[in-house]
C-alpha cells in the first residue's frame, strides 16, 4: 500500500501549471467578449486542441492517473479561466462519458476520436437525454428507438432539449427507449454519425450563464442509423431486456451509468468558479478603501472571505474523493459522487454571490467578472442533477429508503 499523501505529484503539478497557464493566458481575456457574443468560440477550442488540450491522447492520459486528481486538477483550472469556454471544451466528453459507459471496446474505438477531430478540423460530442417531459425523471423519457429487421437499421424519432452542444456536434449519443413498458430499464444508447439524415438543432436557447456553450434542442425525425451503432449491441440488450422481463435485476441503466461518472467532475468545474471568485473579492477586500480603511478589516468582510475559503477546501476535499472512488473503481455506496456534485455548486453559488457583495455595486456591473461568475456558476445546481436530485441519491444511499 502506497504510503498516504495529499501532496501532488510532478506530473500532477506540471499538469495544473500547463492548464492554469492556458486559462490565464488564452481564456481569461476573452470570456467576457464570448459571453456577450453567446456563440461557440471555436478559435478557443482550436487554441486547445494545438497545444494537445482538446485531444483523445490528453483525455485518455488524464484519465489513465489512478489517483483520479488529473481530471479534477485539469476542470478546476479551466473553469477558474471561464466555465463558459471551459464548457464548449469540455462539453464534448460528455459524449465521451456516454459511449464509454456502453459501448463495445471497437465502438469505443471508432467513435470517441470522432468526437475530437484534429487541430484545423476540429468535431464536437454531444450526449443527449433530457426532453421537454423528462429532466429529472429519466424514465418519462418519449424518443423511440425502433429496430428494422429488414434492413438492420434503428429508426429513432423524438425531441431532445437543452443538450450541450446539440445540432452543431458532429457526434451525437442520444438515449432512447427501445421497450417503452419497461421505463428506464428499456432504454439504449445510439451513437448518430456526421452527415446522418433525420437529425437537426431545434431551438438553441439562450442563457443566463455559461453563454459560451451552445445548448440546443436535437430532433429527431425518422433518423435511419446502422443497426451496430447501438452502443453495446443488440445481442447484449436483448439479454438485458429479457432479464429485465423476467423481473431480474439489471445492470445500471444507460443514463444514469454516464452520470454517475461524471458528477465529480462536474463538481471540479464549480470549484474553478467558486475559486476565481474568492481570489478576486480577496484580492478587492485589501485593496478598497471605505471609512479611511481596507473593508477587509471589517470582520463581516473578513468572515466572509474565511468562510469562502472553508467551503472552497471543503469542496475540493469531496470532489477528490469521489474522483479517486471512480478511479480506484469504488462503489459510492454513501452516494459520494453525488455528494460532491451537490456541495461544489452549492459552494459556488455562495461564493459567487458573496464575492458581489464583497465588490458592491462594481460586483453588479458587467465590467467586472463578477456578476458573469454569478450567473455561470448557477448552472451547476440544475444540470446533471439538480441539487434536490442529489440530496435524494445521498439520503437513499445512507439510508437504504426509496425516499420520495
Ligand atoms: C445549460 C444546460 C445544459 C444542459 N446540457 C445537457 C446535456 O448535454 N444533455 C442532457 O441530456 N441534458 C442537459 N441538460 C438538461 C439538464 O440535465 C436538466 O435541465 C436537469 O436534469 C433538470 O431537469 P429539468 O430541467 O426538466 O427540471 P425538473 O426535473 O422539471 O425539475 C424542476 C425542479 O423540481 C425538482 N424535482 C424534480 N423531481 C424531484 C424529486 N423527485 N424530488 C425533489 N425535487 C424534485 C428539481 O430538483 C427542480 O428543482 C442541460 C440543461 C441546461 C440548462
Amino acid at each position: 500500500m502506497a504510503e498516504f499523501s495529499m501532496q501532488l505529484n510532478e506530473d500532477q503539478q506540471t499538469l495544473k501549471d500547463w492548464v492554469h497557464g492556458f486559462a490565464e493566458n488564452v481564456m481569461r481575456p476573452v470570456a467576457h467578449e464570448w459571453d456577450e457574443r453567446e456563440e461557440t468560440p471555436w478559435p478557443v477550442i482550436e487554441e486547445a486542441a494545438k497545444i494537445g488540450m482538446y485531444s483523445l491522447d490528453f483525455v485518455s492520459n488524464a484519465f489513465s492517473d489512478k489517483t483520479g486528481l488529473s481530471m479534477m486538477l485539469y476542470l478546476e483550472e479551466l473553469a477558474w479561466g471561464d466555465a463558459g469556454l471551459c464548457m464548449a471544451i469540455v462539453g464534448s466528453s460528455l459524449a465521451v462519458a456516454g459511449i464509454m459507459a456502453n459501448a463495445t471496446p471497437e465502438q469505443a474505438m471508432e467513435w470517441i476520436p470522432q468526437c475530437y477531430g484534429t487541430p484545423g478540423d476540429l468535431k464536437l460530442g454531444a450526449f443527449g437525454v433530457s426532453e421537454p417531459d423528462a429532466g429529472s425523471d429519466v424514465s418519462a423519457l418519449r424518443t423511440r428507438a425502433i429496430y428494422d429487421e429488414k434492413t438492420d437499421e434503428w429508426v429513432l424519432n423524438g425531441t431532445k432539449t437543452w443538450i450541450t452542444n446539440g445540432g452543431i456536434a458532429h457526434t451525437h449519443v442520444i438515449v432512447a427507449s427501445v421497450e417503452p413498458e419497461l421505463g428506464s430499464r428499456g432504454h439504449a444508447s445510439f451513437v448518430i454519425g456526421e452527415g446522418t439524415k433525420g437529425i437537426r438543432m431545434g431551438q438553441k436557447f439562450q442563457k443566463m450563464g455559461i453563454r459560451a456553450s451552445h445548448t440546443a434542442e436535437v430532433v429527431l425525425e425518422d433518423c435511419r442509423i446502422p443497426g451496430n451503432q447501438l452502443l453495446g449491441g443488440k445481442e447484449k440488450l436483448d439479454e438485458r431486456l429479457a432479464r429485465v422481463r423476467e423481473g431480474k435485476k439489471a445492470s445500471t441503466q444507460a443514463a444514469m451509468a454516464t452520470f454517475e461518472a461524471t458528477r465529480p467532475a462536474v463538481g471540479a468545474q464549480a470549484l474553478g468558479i467558486a475559486r476565481a471568485a474568492y481570489e478576486y473579492s480577496l484580492d478587492y477586500a485589501k485593496e478598497r478603501k471605505q471609512f479611511g480603511r481596507a473593508i477587509i478589516e471589517n470582520q463581516a468582510i473578513a468572515f466572509k472571505l474565511a468562510d469562502m475559503k472553508v467551503h472552497i477546501d471543503a469542496a475540493r476535499l469531496l470532489c477528490w474523493r469521489a474522483s479517486w472512488m471512480a478511479a480506484t473503481r469504488q462503489p459510492f455506496l454513501n452516494g459520494e459522487g453525488s455528494m460532491s456534485k451537490l456541495f461544489a455548486s452549492e459552494t459556488a453559488v455562495k461564493v459567487t454571490d458573496e464575492a458581489i457583495q464583497i465588490l458592491g455595486g462594481y460586483g453588479y456591473i458587467r465590467e467586472y467578472p463578477v456578476e458573469r461568475w454569478h450567473r455561470d456558476a448557477k448552472i451547476y445546481t440544475i444540470f446533471e442533477g439538480t441539487s434536490e436530485i442529489q440530496r435524494l441519491v445521498v439520503a437513499r444511499a445512507i439510508s437504504g429508503i426509496h425516499i420520495k
